[in-house]
């Protein structure tokens, strides 16, 4: 079964993705800041001890630190379940109620999805400001754990902080990009 972008984006933005992994799959989310939750990486090739996986309320994405696995709601019920694109879209359509009306396609519809593509793109084109795409949220976890996990090659941790909180409020993403190009290179010296 072919469904529209339309209800596609619906289906993105009707689920959340804390609420799937709780009550769908019995996971244990532990809450962060920002919005942000981990619990153990429910990929079905990575055994997570740690636990690395984390989820985003606001952006409803998934991004596992230990094994890289990225992605939305829709990626994350074909990854836990092995199936495909349209076979986790019925899913979740499934569980919210939610019909795919695309069929009795309208001007109103077309527009619509016009739009909504539209959207999306400017959304991209807003976040990808920053390294890899991800947004603010996203950027500052994956920032925090790179920072952590590196914690005792450098004693400079502290002041990188306060300088990437900075850049954050004053959203000067030009400079963050540059922050996160040399941390590495730092690290290395
Ligand atoms: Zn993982």
């Amino acid at each position: 079964m072919k469904y529209s972008r339309l209800f596609i984006n619906t289906i993105l933005d009707t689920v959340n993705i804390v609420d799937l992994l709780e009550n769908e799959y019995d996971y244990y989310l532990i809450p962060n800041n920002n919005g942000w939750y981990t619990t153990h990486c429910p990929m079905p090739n990575h055994s997570d001890n740690s636990p690395s996986f984390g989820v985003n309320e606001d952006s409803n994405y998934y991004n596992c630190f230990g094994c890289g696995a990225t992605g939305d709601v829709i990626s994350l019920v074909m990854n836990i379940e092995d199936i495909s694109f349209s076979g986790a879209v019925a899913k979740l359509a499934a569980l919210c109620n939610l019909t795919d009306t695309a069929d009795e396609y309208t001007l109103e519809k077309t527009i619509k999805d016009f739009n909504s593509s539209v959207n999306e793109y400017l959304n991209r084109e807003t976040n990808s400001s920053l390294p890899g795409g991800v947004s603010e949220n996203e950027f500052k976890f994956i920032f925090a754990t790179r920072v952590k996990k590196l914690s005792e090659n450098i004693d400079w941790q502290e002041q990188q902080y306060k300088v990437f909180d900075d850049l954050c409020l004053s959203h000067d993403h030009v400079k963050i990009a540059n922050l996160w190009k040399n941390l590495k290179k730092n690290l290395q010296n």
